[in-house]
């Protein structure tokens, strides 16, 4: 949400200021991370059938032999956008223990003028040629560009962008992908007598960015309703809500409700960052329903001990405040030991 009381923001640096500080900044465009990120193993079928089996992915050119080697592939090949996990590092590693880091350099830079806040605005990624079993992959990290101060919605601020670019065990570059974020400046926050809460009022749950296409699924919630889309051509489901079906590409489109009956696929306890609208630790699931479709959801009165893939859940709708319906999944009764 916009707040578009809010003062603006005192700009405290004069021109001249800026101009010096941009030039500081562009110091940092083409430096190179300090290390180059080698893969801890090679590209390997294990890691691709884990990865296919997470996303769904049914291609057999990543685990069938035979079909593979009939394709245009001539024998398997890793899903491409299961590139960076090829280079990935085991959580906890302190990566200024690893050598310069200019990135971190350039952040702290920023923030010191005032530009503390942080979103990613896009990214661009580009596959140059499928993996295979085998190939070895280094990523090398630079800093490909600093922008100069813009005026945005957020406030003032600059785009930062870095590139990523892999690389097989001849030297030859496979992929690349382009990050850019914006550092930008809070707005302060308006101050107003509107909705004055006691010190301990729990904020409300974030909105859900309702748009006409998935409007009819928070409002099937708020009648107490769990809507699946589905095609009116060729009658398949599908959830999140989205305006085309991805099996027919037809844009008609009417709604199911489910039973509301369903297994856990997987879930994930959210420790931090503590959000105050939620309750920690944040259990959240990814239920499959029997419909077949898959949806994300919260837990109600399932224990850490009792959370478990697999485990039969049933969905009940809560009211979270006055125009927020939601779903949270239960275990389904007999199933409480
Ligand atoms: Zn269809």
């Amino acid at each position: 949400m916009t707040d578009t009381t809010a003062a603006t923001v005192a700009d405290p640096y004069s021109d001249a200021e800026k101009a010096e500080f941009y030039e500081q900044l562009q110091a940092f465009a083409g430096q190179e991370m300090g290390i180059d990120q080698h893969g801890s193993d090679p590209v390997n079928v294990p890691m691709i059938r884990q990865w296919v089996e997470a996303m769904g992915d049914k291609n057999p050119i990543y685990l069938d032999e035979t079909a593979a080697k009939a394709s245009v592939h001539g024998g398997l090949v890793a899903p491409p956008s299961m590139l960076p996990a090829w280079v990935m590092r085991a959580y906890g590693v302190d990566r200024n223990a690893l050598g310069p880091n200019p990135y971190a350099d350039l952040t702290a830079l920023v923030e010191s003028h005032g530009f503390t806040s942080v979103v990613a605005s896009n990214s661009e990624h580009t596959y140059d040629r499928y993996l295979r079993p085998g190939d070895e992959i280094t990523l090398r990290t630079v800093i490909d560009s600093v922008s100069p101060e813009k005026q945005t919605a957020l406030g003032a601020g600059h785009f930062i962008s870095t590139r990523q670019d892999y690389f097989d065990q001849t030297g030859e570059r496979v992929g690349s992908m382009l990050f850019r974020i914006l550092k930008f400046r809070p707005k302060p926050q308006a101050v107003t007598a509107a909705q004055p809460q006691a010190p301990t009022a729990r904020p409300l749950r974030p909105r859900p960015a309702t748009t006409h296409d998935i409007a009819f699924f928070f409002d099937g919630l708020n009648e107490g309703k769990l809507l699946i889309q589905k095609c009116s051509d060729c009658a398949t489901l599908r959830h999140p809500p989205g305006p085309m079906c991805r099996n027919c590409h037809s844009l008609r489109w009417t709604t199911l409700e489910s039973t509301g009956n369903g297994t856990i696929h997987s879930f994930v306890v959210v420790h931090y960052p503590q959000v105050p609208s939620f309750d920690y630790p944040n259990q959240v699931v990814l239920v499959e329903l029997d419909e077949g479709v898959r949806i994300v959801a919260n837990t109600l009165d399932i224990s850490r001990e009792q959370l478990r893939i697999g485990a039969r859940v049933h969905l009940v709708i809560q009211r979270c405040d006055d125009d927020l319906s939601l779903p949270f999944f239960a275990l389904a009764t007999g199933q409480d030991a």
